[in-house]
């Protein structure tokens, strides 16, 4: 039995869609031509090439909350009948539809890269393995990281209003809150990674600790090559173990095995030894270097490129004046 596709989407504020949605109709075009639409949003506007186009409006609609995002999603899916429900993966559709799928008794998957004859892809464990899932459940809700260029088709649907009554709201999104630009550390598109291994927070050579210094040295380099900041697993884990820690770490900086693998040109790891972070961690990252007290590291000597048997509190003091100066 042929599925019955809808694509859910939130309006921007004119009542227009957004790149990401138009690509996951067009995605959801490649699946079968009878396609609806259901839009949430303040207002909505009018769709072409579209075979039925259903809308959930009002001012309720446009804050970012649970309540008011499912409540529509469910109103909209029952509207349609559908049975297979695409979603661009936004925070928001991320947070509402595994609750909508709980109340439709369906099914739903996150981070789909691709689609076809019903059959989704998408990655596990850090893109080390690709899965292609089909599920005999239905409705079955696909969160989508990627679709298809969207393009533009003649047609205008009618659209038909649906209506949702929304349980009391205790949410009120009062605003947003982000850190400044130069707070973040996690850079994706910067042409260096630089790893901090737990040495940093290690007794030094005059038996002290001197974890404040390490973390002005830190974030001068950063500030001073824009370079993203990448953790050991044993620099992040130290805050749980009552440890003085970099108080601008967390383990969304971690690298490794159970961290991120990220692709930067360059890559510099300093005061670390691990494995994970070394072989697995900087795997995608074309020139390593390393700076480490111990030159038996086997981790640091084995896998970089060039390792500098050195003081990284020295070192890093040092590229902070040259950089400073030019
Ligand atoms: C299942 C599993 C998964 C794991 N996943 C990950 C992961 O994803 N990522 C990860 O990072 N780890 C992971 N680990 C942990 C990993 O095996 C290591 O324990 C960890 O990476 C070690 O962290 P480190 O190198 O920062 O600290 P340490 O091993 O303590 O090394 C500190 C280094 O700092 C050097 N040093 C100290 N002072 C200085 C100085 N002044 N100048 C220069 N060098 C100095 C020392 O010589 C030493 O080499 C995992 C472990 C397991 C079992």
């Amino acid at each position: 039995m042929s599925d019955v596709i809808l694509v859910l989407a939130h309006t921007e504020a004119d009542g227009t869609l957004n790149e990401a949605a138009l690509d996951v109709i067009q995605t959801a075009r490649s699946l079968g031509d009878k396609l609806a639409v259901g839009l949430v949003g303040e207002k909505v506007q009018p769709l072409r090439g579209v075979a039925t186009l259903c809308a959930v409006e009002g001012p309720e609609f446009t804050q970012p909350r649970y309540a008011t995002d499912a409540a529509a999603a469910e109103a909209l899916c029952r509207a349609a009948g559908a049975t297979l429900v695409l979603a661009p993966g936004t925070s928001r559709w991320t947070r509402a539809l595994p609750g909508v799928a709980q109340r439709l008794n369906g099914r739903v998957d996150s981070h789909v890269m691709a689609l076809e004859g019903g059959r989704a892809t998408r990655w596990f464990y850090r893109q080390r393995i690709e899965a292609v899932l089909t599920r005999a459940e239905r409705p079955w809700f696909l969160l989508l990281d990627a679709g298809l260029p969207y393009e533009p088709r003649d047609g205008e649907a009618a659209v038909q209003r649906v209506s949702v009554s929304l349980p009391p709201l205790r949410t009120r999104v009062s605003g947003f809150a982000t850190p400044k630009t130069e707070q973040q550390t996690i850079r994706p598109d910067a042409d260096l990674l630089l790893v901090a291994g737990a040495g940093w927070t290690k007794k030094q050579k005059d038996g002290q600790t001197h974890v404040a210094e390490a973390g002005k040295l830190i974030l001068g380099f950063l500030a001073a090559t824009r370079a993203s900041l990448g953790s050991s697993k044993s620099l992040v884990d130290l805050s749980g173990e009552g440890q003085s820690v970099l108080p601008f770490l967390s383990h969304l900086n971690q690298v490794g095995q159970t961290g991120a693998t990220p692709r930067h040109p360059k890559g510099l790891a300093t005061c670390c030894h691990g494995e994970e972070p070394h072989v697995v961690g900087w795997r995608f990252i074309q020139e390593r270097r390393a700076v480490n007290l111990d030159p038996n590291c086997g981790w640091a000597r084995g896998k970089t490129d060039v390792l500098y048997v050195a003081d990284a509190f020295e070192i890093i003091a040092r590229l902070n004046e040259l950089l400073r100066v030019t």
